[in-house]
């Protein structure tokens, strides 16, 4: 087993991978910038390097003070989590060369699965379902237009190194693709340092769907179920389930098996995930992307199978064979998560980063709250606006709304303004008790839940 491992990244995943590793049996090395001196994961760390100033660039994303810290801490592992440097296939191929093992893919697969473009068509020929849309990236205009024209409107233009909700945009016309394309690779070239762009049609009203993988050293790929993230802002995403409403076994079966081919398909190592687009009709699924690394979004995961992820990318970066097979993987009554965000939804979602002066997590049974929040901390405006993960697991969906609710209820946390009151709102919407929700639910809906949620506040303090 690995013995020393660094944890590259910061906040509430730093913690979850710093909890992984102790109850592994591994001691952990921290870093941190200047902003986070006081965060939760260096005071947890079995030790802990400030490798630079608050900006990402000059701390987190800085390779070279990682690996320095790396080898001058006597660690054998490097553990990304996710953002930061965790699809940077440079930086996977750069731990493996200074001796340290990487926990997740080799950097070839980071760099063909992550590479959003290349996916789709190694996908395609793995038998994989694909959006429809252009094969490969699309070079010049002509080509965005051909693309179009083959696939037909709406469509969307994306970055192919893109990622977090970013990059993506929607041209309804010809006249648009032609306006907005080199807009867009400005801009994919500003966030990602790479202006590829690939064209997608449009899937009208769907479901954003993934499968959970899981992939050995040995060949051993298992899928341990679906998540449904279609509550989304900006094609990021707010609360997630697990399993997705709904489907027939035989659709669900279909994704898993999907996903697994994916997966063996680019040689997989790790957890990972595969994204899907379920049509409206609920009928046909589309390969959308692989994320090769841990998600936001794994803990439903783990409430529903009982299997600690995060131990499994630990052992499986040690060599281990996978212990479960396919048909030990059980999925047991449903989990939902809400992410509560430092934003403000009444000024249209603007960060609302500062001290937290009071702070009450929920408990009691079938919850889970990972944040790197405390009481009297800051959330740093330097990096992304999560403060906590609220995760509630019930015997049926229905268990687990009421517990969710429950939950958001009992979460205090004062000094600045967060979505939670939004997110209390959408588990009483009838479209999301149904549990059919399209991605454009928020979206469709947001002024009215707004209002309730203004008028909620109101209540409350006349009460
Ligand atoms: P998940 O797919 O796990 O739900 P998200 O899409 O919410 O993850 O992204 C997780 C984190 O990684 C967020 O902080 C997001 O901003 C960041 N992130 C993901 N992809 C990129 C990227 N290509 N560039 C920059 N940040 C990214
Ligand atoms: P990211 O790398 O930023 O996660 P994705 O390609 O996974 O980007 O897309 C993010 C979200 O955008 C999806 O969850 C979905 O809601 C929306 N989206 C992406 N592609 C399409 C499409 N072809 N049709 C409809 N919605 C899409
Ligand atoms: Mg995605």
């Amino acid at each position: 087993m690995l013995k020393r491992v660094l944890i590259a990244n910061r906040g509430e995943i730093a913690l979850r991978i710093l909890r992984a590793c102790r109850e592994s049996g591994m001691e952990t090395v921290a870093v941190y910038s200047a902003a986070d001196a006081k965060a939760l994961h260096v005071q947890l760390a079995t030790q802990a390097v400030c490798i630079g100033p608050a900006q990402a660039a000059e701390s987190y994303l800085n390779q070279n003070a990682l690996l320095t810290v790396a080898r001058a801490t006597g660690c054998d592992g490097v553990h990304p989590g996710y953002g930061f440097l965790s699809e940077n296939a440079d930086f996977a191929d750069a731990c493996r060369a200074a001796g340290l093992t990487f926990i997740g893919p080799s950097g070839d697969v980071i760099r063909r699965a992550g590479d959003k473009a290349a996916a789709r068509a190694m996908m395609r020929q793995a038998g994989v379902p694909v959006t429809p849309g252009s094969d490969g990236p699309v070079q010049r205009v002509e080509d965005a237009l051909c693309a179009a024209a083959r696939v037909g409107y709406p469509v969307l233009l994306k970055a192919s190194a893109g990622g977090g909700g970013r990059g993506i945009r929607r041209c309804d016309d010809e006249a648009q693709l032609s306006r907005a394309y080199a807009q867009a690779k400005a801009e994919a070239m500003a966030c990602f340092g790479n202006d590829e762009l690939y064209l997608e049609k449009l899937v009208l009203r769907p479901r954003h769907i993934e499968v959970q993988i899981l992939a050995d050293r040995h060949g051993n790929v298992v899928h341990l179920g679906d998540r449904d993230c279609s509550i989304q802002r900006r094609n990021q995403k707010l609360i997630e389930e697990a399993p997705a409403w709904g489907l027939s076994d035989a659709l669900r079966a279909q994704m898993g098996e999907a996903a697994v081919r994916a997966a063996k398909a680019v040689g997989y190592e790790g957890a990972g995930t595969v994204e899907f687009l379920l049509d409206a009709a609920g009928e046909r699924f589309y390969f959308m992307e692989m994320n090769t690394r841990i998600q936001v979004e794994h803990g439903i995961t783990e409430m529903v199978t009982g299997i600690d992820l995060v131990r499994e990318q630990l052992r499986i970066a040690s060599g281990l064979p996978l212990e479960m097979k396919q048909a030990d993987i059980r999925v047991s009554g449903h989990a939902i998560e809400c992410r509560v965000n430092a934003e403000d939804p009444h000024r249209d979602f603007a960060p609302t980063p500062g001290a937290v002066s009071f702070l009450h997590f929920p408990g009691g049974p079938g919850v889970r709250v990972d944040s790197g929040l405390y009481n009297g901390c800051e959330l740093s405006p330097y990096y992304d606006s999560l403060a906590a993960k609220v995760m509630a697991h019930g015997g049926t969906r229905l268990a687990a709304i009421r517990r969710m609710r429950r939950c958001l209820e009992e979460f205090a946390l004062e000094g600045f303004a967060t979505n939670a009151e939004l997110s209390y709102q959408i588990l009483y919407h009838p479209a999301f008790i149904r549990g059919h929700c399209c991605t454009a639910f928020l979206e469709e809906n947001l002024p009215q839940l707004l209002d309730f949620s203004r008028r909620a506040g109101d209540e409350e303090e006349r009460a």
